[in-house]
């Protein structure tokens, strides 16, 4: 992503004081994504980066993860497969639980949802304490599949998600 359009999409980005709780300021991706040029500039970028590295899966975190997911995962030639909040997939799931910025919570993923081995890209609107991606990277491993790169259109570098998920290579578009 060019300099340009990084700063196009970073001034699309609405930011949200005391959202949900007071003491967070909340990235709104939304605004930049009904942007049709701030749309393809971030697909298009993760595009690039993913299309000749061989993925065999995407893994979208729920739910925001799922809207860059799915089209990463199409324009790349992956698979894609939802990691979801509890209670939401029907059939046998393996389970982890993790802290947020804000509060608790545990996801689950499809059992059967990739073969041993298999080379996996997961992603994220938003990386903040790591928490979600290093539950991500562990379903992936319980499932022995292999992270091959997490990616985040937005990262906030004072969390320091960066060092839970030491070991993993980790790509960015934005930091805050
Ligand atoms: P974490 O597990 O702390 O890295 O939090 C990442 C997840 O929480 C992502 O799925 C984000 O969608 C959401 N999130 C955390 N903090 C924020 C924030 N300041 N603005 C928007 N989303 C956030």
């Amino acid at each position: 992503m060019t300099i340009k359009e990084k700063e196009k999409v970073g001034n699309l980005i609405r930011s949200v004081k005391d959202f949900p709780e007071k003491g967070v300021i909340f990235r709104d991706i939304t605004t930049a994504l009904k942007d049709k040029k701030g749309l393809e500039i971030v697909i298009k970028d993760f595009t690039d980066r993913y299309k000749d590295k061989e993925i065999d899966y995407v893994v979208g975190a729920d739910a925001r993860g799922f809207i860059f997911g799915a089209a990463i995962a199409y324009n790349i030639g992956a698979g894609f497969v939802p990691a979801r909040k509890p209670g939401k997939l029907p059939a046998e799931v393996e389970s982890v639980e993790y802290s947020l910025e804000y509060g608790k919570n545990s996801i689950e993923i499809h059992k059967d949802a990739f073969k041993k081995g298999s080379k996996i890209l997961i992603v994220d609107d938003l990386l903040a304490t790591g928490g979600t991606a290093k539950a991500m990277v562990q379903l992936v491993e319980k499932l022995e599949a292999k992270v091959y790169e997490l990616a985040f259109m937005i990262e906030l570098t004072d969390l320091k998600g960066r060092e839970l998920l030491e070991g993993y290579d980790v790509y960015s578009q934005l930091k805050y």
